[in-house]
């Protein structure tokens, strides 16, 4: 029997039936406090699960807290998380799944460059795919610029190799010199 559910991580043309592993990254700054940012994180995971086939599970990285990084003055602190889930559809099918979870947690379309944010979510790999147009860029250009993303992917994936990629991701951490702030642990369950 042929199962119509096996994983693509290597298939450029995925047909729509074959689920593929998509790592997204979460980040809220926007909230009265700390515990609106989690909220938000978790609607945003719970949401992005409903994306997945029903028997699939979604892994997740623990909660960091991270100092604003490019962001107007007195922009507070983020939460920072990763999730993977598995996709069915196409990248530019999910990244409209995703701008709709943000509009639904609050997202305005229309802000300032980096502006504080209820909810962010980066597609930062879609199984072994590469695409650069003008509303998707896979993957994520700055995946392996940003602490924020790195230590949380690291968490779940270490040995994940990018496409066109030599190093796993646990070597871009250990080489990462981007001079942010450490990031602190907030949560590992959630
Ligand atoms: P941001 O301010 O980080 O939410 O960026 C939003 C814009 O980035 C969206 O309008 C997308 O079209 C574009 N974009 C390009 N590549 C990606 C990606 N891998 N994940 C999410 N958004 C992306």
């Amino acid at each position: 029997m042929t199962c119509r559910m096996c994983l693509a991580s290597n298939n450029h043309s995925a047909p729509i039936s074959v689920a593929t592993r998509v790592g997204i990254a979460l980040g809220s700054n926007l909230g009265s406090n700390l515990g609106n940012r989690l909220c938000n994180i978790k609607a945003a995971r719970d949401m992005l699960g409903k994306l997945m086939p029903a028997d699939a599970q979604l892994i997740q990285a623990p909660i960091y807290q991270s100092a604003p990084l490019d962001c107007p003055p007195d922009s507070p602190d983020f939460l920072n998380t990763v999730v993977e889930i598995l996709y069915t559809g196409l990248p530019h099918e999910l990244l409209k799944q995703t701008q709709k979870i943000e509009s639904s947690l609050g997202r305005d379309r229309i802000y300032q460059k980096n502006a504080p944010r209820p909810i962010d979510l980066d597609i930062l790999y879609f199984g072994n795919q590469s695409l650069n147009d003008e509303v998707l860029t896979i993957p994520h250009p700055e995946l392996t610029r940003r602490r924020f993303v790195l230590e949380p992917l690291v968490a779940i994936r270490p040995d994940l190799v990018l496409p066109g990629d030599s190093m796993i991701i646990a070597e871009h951490l250990q080489h990462l010199d981007s001079g942010e702030v450490p990031l602190s642990l907030v949560k590992v369950d959630w």
